[in-house]
């Protein structure tokens, strides 16, 4: 396996994958994120991930999580989980455009547009982190989102078909 860059700009790294790949044989590619910028530390899970997707969907076979933690300090177990869940994020990002894995995001758009909660939560890739954001905001309406309250385009374009139905079968 091949060990990639850590700190590159996101315009260079289809460019390293694409190189790599040719000189090595296409052997295996393995990818340290990478880190897309240096000036966001505390934030690196992110910069990481920014860079592992597109690392991932141009073709790398491996990628590292990186904690938030990265350039300042040992992480804690919290950082961990916060550098794991952005890898798995990127990983499936990359997987979309590398493998065509788009299937679970065709069916979190159908889950979302029937604001069906136990079918979202059951495809997220963090169920928990979702159902306490959900839980933490609620109105006391279980099936309602708190974002755009009652101008949610949802709820307004099922409660529009909803009527045309009923209308056309008065016709
Ligand atoms: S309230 Fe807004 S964000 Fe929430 S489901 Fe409706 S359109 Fe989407």
């Amino acid at each position: 396996m091949v060990e990639g860059p850590g700190h590159i700009p996101i315009n260079e790294i289809e460019a390293n994958i694409i190189l790599e790949k040719r000189m090595s044989g296409e052997s295996p590619f393995y990818m340290l994120g990478p880190i897309t910028t240096d000036i966001a530390p505390g934030y690196d899970h992110i910069t990481a991930a920014i860079g592992a997707a597109l690392s991932s969907a141009y073709g790398a076979d491996f990628i590292c999580y990186v904690t938030p933690s990265e350039h300042l300090g040992l992480p804690f177990p919290e950082d961990v989980r916060e550098g794991v869940m952005a890898a798995r994020i990127a990983a499936h990002i990359g997987d979309m455009i590398k493998l065509g894995r788009k299937e679970r995001d065709k069916e979190m758009s159908k889950a979302r547009r029937d604001m069906d909660w136990a079918r979202q939560f059951a495809l997220a890739i963090d169920p928990e982190r979702a159902m306490e954001i959900k839980g933490k905001r609620d109105n006391g309406d279980e099936h309602m989102c708190t974002m755009c309250g009652k101008f949610c385009a949802n709820d307004i374009l099922m409660g529009m078909f909803t009527n045309d139905m009923e209308g056309s079968d008065k016709r």
